[in-house]
């Protein structure tokens, strides 16, 4: 090589990531980038961004999977082109979603599980929709045959997740929300009772309600509607949310009947995301049997030479997520569940005796199996006279890197804050006890320390599901 070629050699010679003169300048933000950058460069950059999300190991507030089996990433990496969708070009995929809408049907105790109808979803959001629409669509059927007005639908739930707010804001449904009361803060059958009539679409109960955790007693509700039923007539349909419910209490409490077993339950919706231990962007909806989903809500494509059903929202969908759920189903079983969520009920009841010997807490749900899913909820004490609020608890654990939101609760009891973990899948027993004496260390701090003004609800800029 020509001496006077060195200097060129040199130039193309790649500089450590970080010492590259492309890093040394500010990326662009809001603008759309002008030139091109070497992919590993912008990979850093991406890359380094992320690390301020936090861990989300660390996350106690999230319902979601924040861990994976070796075997879940590598089938997620096998899965990156596959199309939910096109059935047609990937119809072992579409096959695999089809084995679980079956084994779910099983599991939840369909009469006719062989031929159930149900499909996968990017979440129970999108599952709880199609479940809301199909309770009115069937309402107005049957409204319809009758020759009455279909003009005024209504839904009666518990204290819900979002998504039934969305539910019922999108299709113009008066939303008949059961408030919290001071000792009740879930549904029951009186209260159900007070709120239906000809017009209702469906009653929800949430097996796992987002705030406390706890689950809705859908049997007593169910009977309460046998009951009306057999004085007025009245048949009124249920659809459970069973967002986390529907993949703990069949493993867990099998002898609680929340699901098929009972005839009124219509459809069920859950999310395979969070205790169906797939990775984020799958949620399931189950129909009790195929005649309980109004055929105008199935769209028809064509699968291998033959007719499939489409019954999801969205178009294009990863595959991944579903396949990885059929791969739980085979490797874990009803064995295997029953382990993994079992050891969480422990972990969490042992981080809820733990926090009520700090003192100042009064625990108000603490993860019993039967009664609700694997979590702790607390506030503080009437009488605590702390000195600081659940929201300074909840800021000073995060420089720890917790993150154990503050919120306050919905309607009628927004006065009162609590604060929730959830234990999931990787909240190991000793986590636990590492979240536990960073509570004490905090506890310490704040008696030397004293909080001058004690953060309130609107202060806390903290997000809850
Ligand atoms: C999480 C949750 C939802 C929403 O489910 P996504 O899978 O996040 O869309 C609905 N209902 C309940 C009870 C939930 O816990």
């Amino acid at each position: 090589m020509p001496l006077h070629d060195k200097d060129s050699v040199r130039d193309s010679i790649e500089d450590d990531v970080y010492a590259s003169v492309d890093l040394s300048v500010s990326m662009p933000k809001y603008k759309f980038p002008t030139s091109e950058q070497n992919p590993r460069h912008a990979y850093a950059v991406v890359h380094d961004e992320l690390m301020l999300d936090g861990n989300s190991r660390q996350n106690l507030a999230t319902f979601c999977q924040t861990w994976a089996e070796p075997e879940v990433q590598q089938l997620m990496n096998d899965c990156l082109d596959k199309n939910m969708v096109d059935k047609d070009e990937y119809p072992q995929t579409a096959e695999l979603e089809a084995r679980c809408v079956h084994m779910l049907a099983d599991l939840w105790n369909s009469p006719a599980g062989a031929n159930t109808i149900g499909c996968s979803t990017t979440g129970s959001s999108e599952a709880a929709m199609l479940g809301g629409m199909a309770m009115k669509r069937a309402w107005e059927a049957k409204r319809k045959a009758a020759g009455k007005p279909i003009d005024k639908p209504n839904l009666v739930t518990g204290p819900v997740q979002i998504c039934w707010h969305k539910f019922t804001r999108y299709w113009d449904i008066e939303h008949r929300e059961i408030p919290m009361e001071h000792d009740r803060l879930i549904m029951t059958p009186e209260e159900v009772l007070s709120r239906v009539d000809e017009n209702t679409i469906g009653v929800v109960p949430t097996l796992g309600v987002t705030f406390t955790c706890q689950y809705e007693p859908v049997k007593a509700v169910a009977d309460a509607l046998d009951q009306l039923e057999e004085e007025t007539g009245l048949d009124i349909r249920m659809h459970v949310d069973a967002a986390s419910g529907g993949f703990l209490a069949p493993f867990c409490s099998p002898d609680l009947v929340w699901d098929f077993r009972i005839p009124r339950v219509k459809s069920i919706n859950a999310s395979g995301h969070k205790f169906g231990l797939s990775p984020l962007g799958v949620g399931w909806v189950i129909w009790r049997e195929s005649t309980d989903l109004p055929e105008e809500l199935i769209f028809w494509v064509n699968y291998l030479g033959g007719n499939m059903r489409d019954i999801a929202l969205n178009f294009s969908r990863p595959g991944g997520q579903v396949v990885c759920q059929y791969y739980n189903f085979l490797r874990l079983g009803k064995e295997g569940y029953r382990k993994i969520h079992s050891a969480c009920y422990e972990t969490a009841q042992y981080i809820a005796s733990e926090i009520e010997k700090l003192g100042p807490f009064e625990v108000i749900y603490n993860g019993e199996m039967d009664a609700g899913i694997p979590a702790v909820c607390w506030k503080m004490k009437e009488d605590a006279n702390a000195g600081f609020s659940l929201y300074d608890m909840a800021d000073r654990l995060r420089s720890r890197g917790w993150q154990v939101p503050a919120y306050s609760l919905p309607a009628n009891m927004q006065e009162l804050s609590i604060q929730r973990i959830l234990v999931r899948q990787g909240v190991s027993r000793d986590l636990g006890a590492l979240l536990v004496e960073d509570m004490k260390r905090t506890l310490e701090h704040f008696q030397q320390h004293p909080v001058l003004t004690p953060m309130t609800p609107a202060e806390a800029s903290g997000f809850h599901h």
